[in-house]
């Protein structure tokens, strides 16, 4: 069984957007409406030369039904199985969504890369600082839609493996 590697977060922090760029394909559908995945997209992913099995959880009911659904039987199936929980947030603002899904991935925090996403450029780059109070080990500041930071995230990942 390959590793599997999961993006979660609210809906519109750029979840499928890394998706795509990682598994260098339009897989995902991206979309500035909120929710517009639809269900988890698994893909098998090379990282480095290891296999890997890449979800976008975007569809899990995270993100349409709210919050509430992150302890439904699906999504927590989903999250227990990982090796790895790609969660990302989103420099420009922290919500409280984001807040609710933090807490309930306390007790998965060895396995959590905090992956702040949108900072396109050098003035945003500070921003990262501030993650670093929620008590997450791994921090990777990236631009998904830029591709910066793709690398150390890489890199992250596979000291993981
Ligand atoms: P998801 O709902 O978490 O899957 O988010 P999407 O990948 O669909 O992205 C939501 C919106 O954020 C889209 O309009 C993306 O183009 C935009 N977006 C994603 N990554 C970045 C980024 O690095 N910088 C900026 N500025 N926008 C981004
Ligand atoms: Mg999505």
């Amino acid at each position: 069984k390959l590793p599997v590697i999961v993006i979660i977060g609210r809906p519109n922090v750029g979840k499928s957007t890394l998706f795509n760029r990682l598994i260098r394909k339009r897989r995902a559908i991206t979309d500035p409406t909120p929710g517009v995945t639809r269900d988890p997209i698994p893909e098998r992913w090379l990282l480095g030369n290891h296999p890997v099995t890449l979800v976008d959880s975007g569809g899990i009911k995270i993100e349409r039904e709210g919050l509430d659904d992150l302890v439904s039987e699906k999504s927590y199936s989903l999250l227990e199985k990982s090796d790895v929980i790609l969660f990302m947030m989103d420099c420009t603002e922290v919500t409280a969504e984001d807040r609710e899904i933090m807490e309930r991935l306390r007790v998965y925090a060895d396995k959590v890369v905090l992956v702040v996403n949108k900072i396109d450029d050098v003035n945003r780059s500070d921003l990262i600082w501030e993650y670093y109070s929620y008590g997450f080990q791994r921090i990777v500041g990236i631009s998904a839609a830029h591709g910066h930071g793709i690398e150390d995230l890489e890199e992250t990942l596979l000291g993981m493996l």
